[in-house]
């Protein structure tokens, strides 16, 4: 396999062999977009590395010296000579974009003759000797291992003796002075001289870019992204352009549209005099793009229509960085732009309307899980708006938390449930895990593109930047805004919208969904199969998901309606009655609470099916918790042991006891409870069909479909069956009315799965509750699981993901397949869904379009998200 190409071999379809920076930049060489020269080692060779005992093999370093000397022809330059010395960036460019996660070096070839040529070259020695030092500075960073701390020590020592505050204050002999200072550095930390020779600066930065494919930041980050471990990084080469070179250089990023807003303008900042990383790293606070062409008008001319013509060949919008060398632009990169989920919506659907892209690949442009974002609260208009301080709105929506000042501190204070807000005066990508950790990032340096800007935005989290007044103090663990202290721990409010900080909490409103999103939905109807529903309990959701475009309600738990603080009483009374007669006037004074539930969710549903369960789970969570009666107990014994109360509390504890299981979630539960005491399900089945009754009177269309739990033998199917038949046949008769409804069942145990022929011939319709169907599948109990061993799974890849969240295709999914086809070998057409968690998560909406079921059902917010995921599985 070829182990090195040059940019003019390659194309953007060769990604997986190029990384997705050496593949854009040869695309971009391809169309004669001006990029500076270069050659990528492939992915491959990396892979090769790693088989090789993490060595670079004679093969691949043979090609790789070929393609330098071809560089080296076209530019006319040569690697480590006096006289026309060739620079090179190295930059490491996996296939799926890592942000932050691995090392660039730029400068390579840089030593102590190399420079003298640059300056005679240049005739400008200050810059030529402080590209050196940048240089020295990264390569032992990245490749050495030793730390841009110990160099930036001795650089403000050295400022502070001469009485300098900014860089252009040196001169070359004070950069010359600082490069020997930072020699002894080098030897001292590791024992050698700083390699002088560009070959082996070559070979050490190529390796330690292969290295950082596996360092701690880059395997967290492809974990979290689902990326796998085993497809390796290419490296590109490039021959070096420099932005430091005077008034008339700089450097800077830009996108194609707004990535916060999705607006039609270019975005972006650059700064003058400047090198690469300068920008990202915020270290100075950069220009907006549009200054630049006051101050570059031709350069900004030239960058403007290169971006369009980028966007338009891509066919997305695009994060761009570029460099300006003495009045001359260069392309460095290209690359889909991340984006919020209100930009990647807007921009999607714009696109559309632009006719650059289809129906189907807008709706594919947009992450589903994204939406979620768009659904969440934000700053109540009528608050009257009194900030403390306001920066750059880096990313937008709202969030409310406890100030923390390192990435640690916000990782441990979430792991304990706090909600926190991470302060920091810029982020590196070693603060990952504290951003993951934080519902929201502020820092006081860096713009827009900043490292905390572009990740926050990728995670959907609000985030401000540049809040210039902010005095962070990391000692004291508190910051100062005018005098004003906020200490670690106070709460403050952000809106990332507008970078506006507040003290203390602050009202929200709910979220407005904007033209574009509902667009985006109604196209999603169009070309989707699968019906979606909401699991909802109550008139509220039932409405609020309706408006989320629910078709129906998946899941209606009645278990909850039982839980009302007015109600449990006589649910307790129920479930203490020593006789049938006890129990059944209890019951009846619990049915026309049931059956006003049911009206209400009837009425918001209007001609819309809803599918309801009878009762679930194990009657002892509708009694007191036992330790807090014992203690009520023991004091009424004291204090009053004739008391009628301790009676009462001594019969309570004797039915707890009695009700106490090994196993709640295999016990007495489901349909087992209805098996039992059937005069249960017949209450909750009157109720249901005496509420339809009354609507159909009213001449509303009722669709109730009745359903079942937890069913393992169709011989309990048919039991509840008839039970809930002679319900409905009394209240008919009763009232009159014909009563439309279907009974059916969950399909939640392996047992019921495997033997679906046979259920189906009493079902009207089948419900796979995969989160009951996935503990007991796996044997896990979930509440069990999550905390003790299951995210340590997760994390050491044991498990592919987490399966309550998202469906274990092979083994839960193969009984829902089967489930599904043994079910409608019985019964052709059978009516199938989802109602687990699952119903709302993409992946698994994928598996259900590709097994056919008819209908996902999902907690309200994730109603749109199931929506667009729906079209993009059928697409
Ligand atoms: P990252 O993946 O972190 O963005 P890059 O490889 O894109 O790393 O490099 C970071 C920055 O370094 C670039 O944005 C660019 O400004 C600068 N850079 C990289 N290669 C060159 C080059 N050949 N000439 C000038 N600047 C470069
Ligand atoms: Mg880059
Ligand atoms: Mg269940």
């Amino acid at each position: 396999k070829q182990a090195v190409y040059m940019f003019e071999e390659g194309s953007q379809e060769m990604r997986n062999i190029l990384g997705g920076k050496g593949a854009n930049l040869a695309e971009m060489t391809r169309i004669g977009l001006p990029v500076p020269e270069g050659f990528t080692v492939s992915t491959d060779a990396c892979k090769d590395y790693y088989a090789n005992e993490a060595q670079l093999s004679v093969k691949v370093k043979q090609e790789l010296f070929a393609a330098l000397r071809k560089l080296e022809d076209k530019t006319g330059k040569k690697l480590g000579a006096v006289d026309q010395p060739l620079f090179v960036s190295v930059r490491s460019g996996a296939v799926f974009s890592m942000p932050g996660m691995m090392d660039t070096v730029l400068n390579l070839g840089m030593n102590d003759d190399t420079v003298e040529g640059m300056t005679r070259l240049t005739g400008n020695a200050r810059f030529s000797y402080d590209s050196y030092r940048r240089f020295i500075q990264m390569f032992s960073d990245v490749v050495l291992g030793v730390e841009t701390y110990f160099f930036e020590r001795e650089l403000e020592r050295y400022r502070a003796e001469k009485g300098y505050s900014t860089d252009p204050e040196m001169s070359a002999d004070d950069w010359k002075a600082i490069i020997e200072t930072y020699k002894g550095i080098v030897l001292d930390h590791t024992d050698e001289p700083f390699p002088e020779d560009p070959h082996r600066q070559l070979l050490l930065s190529i390796e330690a870019v292969f290295d950082s494919w596996n360092n701690d930041r880059a395997q967290i980050y492809r974990r979290l992204n689902k990326i796998p471990h085993d497809l390796g990084t290419a490296v590109t080469i490039q021959s070096m352009v420099f932005g430091n070179m005077g008034e008339d250089s700089g450097t800077g990023v830009a996108f194609t549209r707004d990535p916060s807003s999705g607006e039609g303008i270019l975005y972006g900042e650059y700064l003058v005099n400047a090198q690469g990383e300068d920008v990202v790293a915020g270290i100075r606070t950069p220009q907006p793009i549009a200054t630049l062409k006051d101050v570059m008008p031709d350069v900004y001319e030239q960058f403007a229509s290169t971006c369009n013509r980028l966007e338009a060949h891509y066919g997305d919008m695009q994060d761009i960085e570029f460099t300006v060398e003495s009045g001359k632009l260069y392309l460095l990169q290209t690359r889909n732009g991340k984006r919020t989920a209100q930009a990647a919506v807007k921009i999607a659907v714009d696109m559309k309307k632009e006719n650059v892209l289809t129906k189907e690949e807008a709706l594919l442009r947009v992450n589903p899980d994204q939406l979620n974002h768009l659904l969440h609260r934000r700053i109540d208009e009528n608050y009257e708006r009194n900030s403390l301080i306001k920066g750059l709105p880096a990313s937008p929506g709202a969030a409310t938390g406890k100030v923390v000042f390192t990435a640690d501190d916000a990782d441990l204070c979430a792991k304990k449930g706090e909600k926190v807000i991470l302060v920091r005066p810029e982020t590196t990508p070693d603060d990952i895990h504290g951003i993951i950790a934080s519902e929201a990032v502020v820092t006081s340096r860096g713009g827009m593109t900043s490292h905390a800007a572009v990740v926050a935005r990728g995670m959907g989290k609000a985030c401000i930047c540049g809040c210039d007044g902010l005095k962070i103090n990391l000692e004291d663990k508190q910051f100062s805004v005018n005098g004003q202290i906020v200490q670690y721990f106070d709460t403050i409010t952000i809106d990332g919208s507008t970078g506006e900080v507040f003290l203390g909490e602050v009202p929200m409103m709910e979220p407005e969904l904007s033209g574009e999103f509902q667009e985006l939905l109604v196209w999603s109807d169009e070309l989707r199969r699968m019906g979606v529903r909401s699991n909802a309990d109550n008139p509220h959701d039932a409405a609020k998901s309706r408006e989320l475009g629910a078709e129906g309600i998946g899941l209606c738990r009645t278990e909850h309606m039982f839980m009302d603080p007015a109600r449990i009483p006589i649910v307790q009374e129920m479930i203490l009655a020593d006789t049938q007669t006890e129990r059944e006037k209890a019951l009846e004074k619990l049915l026309p609470m049931q059956q006003e539930d049911f009206t209400g969710i009837f009425k918001e549903m209007a001609g819309l099916p809803v599918t309801i369960r009878l009762l679930d789970p194990p009657l002892h969570e509708f009694l007191p918790d036992k330790e807090e009666l014992l203690v009520d107990l023991t004091k009424l014994q004291i204090t009053d042991p004739a008391s009628p109360q301790l009676k009462e509390k001594q019969k309570l504890m004797r039915k707890l006891r009695e009700l106490d299981e090994f196993n709640p979630m295999l016990g007495h539960r489901g349909c087992r409870l209805g098996m039992t005491h059937p005069e249960i399900y017949e209450m909750q089945a009157k109720a249901v069909f005496y509420a339809a009754a009354d609507l159909a009177g009213q001449g509303q269309e009722v669709k109730p479909e009745v359903m079942i739990p937890l069913v393992g033998h169709v011989n309990e199917l048919k039991a509840m069956r008839l039970v809930v038949e002679n319900a409905a046949q009394v209240v008919a008769e009763e009232t009159g009315q014909k009563l439309d409804y279907t009974v059916g069942t969950m399909i939640e145990v392996p047992r019921a799965a495997l033997t679906a022929d046979e259920i189906a011939a009493e079902a009207d319709f089948f419900s796979f509750g995969t989160n009951d169907l996935t503990q007991t599948t796996f044997g896990y109990s979930r509440d069990d699981a999550e905390g003790k061993f299951l995210t340590r799974y997760v994390e050491t890849e044991v498990l592919e993901a987490n399966p309550f969240m998202e469906i274990d295709r092979k083994g839960v999914g193969k009984l829902v397949e089967m489930g599904v086809n043994l079910g409608r070998g019985t019964k052709p057409g059978l009516k199938t869904g989802i109602c687990g968690e699952h119903g709302g998560d993409p992946h698994s909406i994928q598996f259900c379009e590709n097994q056919g079921l008819d209908y996902v059902s999902c907690s309200p917010f994730r109603v749109p998200v199931a929506r667009l995921a729906a079209a993009q599985a059928a697409i």
